[in-house]
């Protein structure tokens, strides 16, 4: 039996049942759907992509998984090495795990230990934003804010770990006035939260916020795990503030297996090099560094870098402003844009009910939930079938 995510299993509708996938399309036994969710963000290239499908299967070939401890192996070298090339400032040092969560478990952990190092042991708070979602492990949830997740406010008590705040200038100057002393880390989803509602910021906020950072030198963390490998427009939204550690996931593999890493600073690094082996960062995923997911990750980012994925980006992001452009319903309170993320936001979540079997009939996979109907395509769409998802997106509420 399989217990399926986020859902009452009682009440839960049967999944669509996927026989295959190639480029952006979802096949069931009867329709053929665009994805406009990638796989949750993450298959940027589309499905079936051959350079990434033989990238998988030639180290297959070799081996699939060797642990990091004690050994090492070429695919896992080479992505550390792109990564620190590609990556902007002296983000040089990667960490890798399994999954989102985990490498935001291990920033976290990062940025307490980096104080733990140097014998402060006053910095335990973290500070991050309100309406953030950082992944669904106990610290990540409680660094999060989601208001399905504050039942472990309940069973806890109060957070006093954590201190949330808005995207606004005036209240990110109170927070750091306030409690500088006891932060070590100050963690947002930049420019883009998406699983707390496709929210959009300014970059202002950020350039603000890594100035108080150097100020009181409080560590910045960027989740990139969502925003990175183009999502807003920006290839990293770090390529125009730079933090202390960025934290890669979903697309960082094409969306084939799951993989993410956790890539610190030199100055952070610094902070656990040394003689003593107390100072050394206690960690270590048993799949960390995976052959097949290094090797896949390697060949999406080659894939990115040779395709000029940033001006795919700017064209669904124009072609998608044009088609949502005048947009306008008594039961919708914005639609938002930003590189290949676009929202609608409604004002009663109940507006959206029946929405993804519409969209289903029509030919498209979607998956709204609460006030958010969302699309993030993978950026490999051409512009009829783009057109088409968001066709169908305004189709339903100018039906009636
Ligand atoms: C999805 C997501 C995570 C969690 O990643 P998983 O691989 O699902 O554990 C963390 N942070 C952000 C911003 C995400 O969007």
């Amino acid at each position: 039996m399989i217990w399926y995510p986020y859902q009452q299993m009682k009440t839960m509708k049967a999944p669509y049942e996927i026989i295959d996938a190639e480029d952006v399309y979802l096949y069931t036994e009867n329709q053929k759907l665009i994805d406009s969710v990638s796989s949750w963000w993450s298959v940027i290239h589309g499905y079936k992509h051959p350079a990434l499908t033989e990238a998988i299967k030639s180290q297959a070939d070799r081996f699939s998984h060797v642990m990091l401890g004690g050994l090492t192996h070429e695919p896992v070298r080479k992505l550390a090495e792109k990564l620190q090339e590609w990556l902007p400032g002296d983000l040089d040092y990667c960490f890798f795990s399994d999954s989102g969560s985990v490498a935001v478990e291990v920033a976290l952990k990062m940025a307490l230990q980096y104080y733990v190092n140097r014998g402060d042991w006053k910095r335990t708070k973290v500070l991050s934003l309100t309406h953030a979602y950082h992944g669904d492990t106990f610290k990540a949830m409680e660094v999060g804010d989601d208001e399905d997740y504050h039942f472990i406010l309940e069973a806890y008590g109060e957070k006093k770990d954590v201190i949330h705040i808005p995207t606004r200038i005036d209240a990110l100057e109170e927070a750091f006035a306030r409690c500088h002393e006891e932060l070590n880390c100050f963690i947002v989803e930049p420019l883009l939260q998406g699983a707390g509602g496709m929210r959009m910021y300014d970059i202002s906020f950020l350039r603000r916020a890594r100035e108080l950072c150097d100020q009181y030198g409080v560590l910045l963390v960027f989740d990139e795990v969502a925003t990175g490998f183009g999502r807003t427009g920006n290839r990293f939204v770090a390529d125009l503030v730079l933090p202390d550690i960025l934290v890669l996931g979903k697309a960082l593999t094409g969306g084939y297996i799951g993989h993410a890493a956790t890539i610190a600073n030199r100055k952070v690094y610094e902070g656990f090099y040394g003689d003593d082996p107390e100072k050394a960062l206690m960690h270590g995923p048993t799949f960390m560094g995976n052959a097949l997911a290094c090797s896949v990750a390697l060949k999406s980012i080659e894939l990115f870098q040779e395709g000029d994925y940033l001006s795919r980006i700017r064209r669904i992001e124009e072609i998608t402003k044009r088609e949502m452009a005048g947009l306008e319903h008594e039961q919708i309170r914005e639609v938002r844009v930003m590189g290949g993320c676009v929202c609608v936001e409604v004002k009663d979540g109940a507006a959206l009910q029946g929405y993804q079997q519409f969209a289903y009939e029509r030919g498209v996979f979607s998956r709204p939930f609460l006030n958010y109907l969302y699309a993030m395509v993978p950026y490999v769409i051409g512009e009829e079938e783009l057109v088409q998802v968001l066709g169908v997106m305004k189709e339903w509420f100018v039906r009636g």
